[in-house]
């Protein structure tokens, strides 16, 4: 079968290879690929920064924001064959730590996790994918082909359950939310803030192309000129771009008790410094600013549901570039107005 590959360390490495087909373990759900997205973290390792290869070998199949379709499922499954999947990323390390064993992999606490296309096993962009049936999240038929939005979408998903765990911590009802970046984890925490209700301010330096309208189009504001161009300060902020200047300043612009979370990754070696008039704000008005990455399988089916609900046309626009398989080199080159680009598989049209 064919499949997209790369070494990781190499920015030379990426082609369409030929490898040998899944053959399904016990417990293990046979899946063809319909769509694989592609994001930051792929681009981060075409570059050759980061990811790693499976033990033994050069190639890492790329690749971790996926729908499949069933080909077969194990015994006792809940999966039959037609049924539209997204594969989890991440597994849980072998040892395992407290937080694997209880599912919560997303938590580890020993670094020796492993992820789809990412770390030490292959990932989705890949015409066939055999993976144990835990690991794989049903997506409604409704849904169709967005489902491959059920992974950044997770991310986001597990980002907005700790929000609300850490506001909880007192009476907490969020009124004014601002999103930093409206790239697709921006946008997608757009989605998700709007939703109990909030006022939501989205800070991005695109003023053309579907950004702003994306934003608007969720009912949130949309600002050009800087993160606090309203005057007025947020209890939560969501900080998608990873740039240090931004993250820096976020925390200044929240109410006392205010809540910052991290979802974006700085560049190695830039300096995030919050200066000691915000430091002494936090304690003395009990602000928070937290990191998260990645998700675990409640976050997933959280983001199959939100998704699920949301309006066709806004998924349609925010999945915007739609690639085949054969011209995959063409996927991996950014272009002006991307806003999620995605490689379809021969059958993607079935
Ligand atoms: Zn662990």
């Amino acid at each position: 079968m064919k499949a997209i590959t790369v070494v990781p360390g190499d920015p030379e490495s990426l082609q369409l290879d030929e490898v040998a087909d899944p053959e399904p373990g016990e417990g293990e759900v046979l899946l063809e690929m319909i769509v694989a997205g592609i994001c930051g973290t792929d681009h981060e390792i075409l570059e050759g920064d980061i990811g790693y290869p499976p033990s033994g070998r050069d190639r890492l199949v790329l690749g971790h924001e996926a729908l499949g379709r069933v080909l077969a499922a194990p015994p006792g499954s809940d999966f039959a064959p037609g049924d539209l999947v997204a594969p989890i990323v991440r597994r849980p390390d072998p040892v395992p730590c407290p937080n694997c064993a209880a599912g919560e992999w997303d938590m580890c606490r020993n670094g020796r996790f492993t992820e789809a296309g990412i770390r030490g096993l292959d990932g989705y962009a890949a015409e066939k994918l055999s993976l144990p049936h835990e690991f794989v999240v049903q997506v409604s038929s409704d849904l169709g082909h967005f489902g491959v939005l059920v992974e950044p979408a997770s991310v986001v998903a597990k980002a907005w359950e700790h929000i609300i765990h850490l506001g909880s911590r007192g009476q907490w009802a969020p009124e004014r939310v601002l999103v930093t970046g409206a790239g697709p984890i921006g946008l997608l925490a757009t989605l998700f803030a709007t939703r109990p209700g909030a006022e939501v301010h989205v800070f991005d330096r695109a003023s053309d192309g579907p950004k702003p309208d994306l934003v608007r189009d969720l009912g949130a504001v949309y600002h050009q000129d800087g993160p606090n161009s309203t005057g007025e300060e947020y209890d939560v902020v969501v900080e998608c771009t990873g740039d240090a200047d931004l993250m820096a300043a976020v925390p200044g612009v929240t109410k006392p008790n205010g809540i910052v979370c991290f979802a974006g990754v700085t560049d190695e070696g830039r300096q995030v410094t919050v200066a000691s008039d915000i430091a002494r704000a936090m304690v003395l008005e009990n602000r928070i600013v937290f990191g998260t990455v990645n998700a675990n399988r409640r976050h997933y089916e959280e983001a199959a549901r939100v998704l699920a609900q949301t309006d066709e046309s806004w998924l349609r626009r925010m999945v915007n570039r739609r690639v085949s398989l054969d011209d995959w080199e063409e996927a991996y080159t950014r272009q002006p107005g991307d806003v999620k680009t995605v490689i379809e598989f021969p059958d993607a049209a079935a």
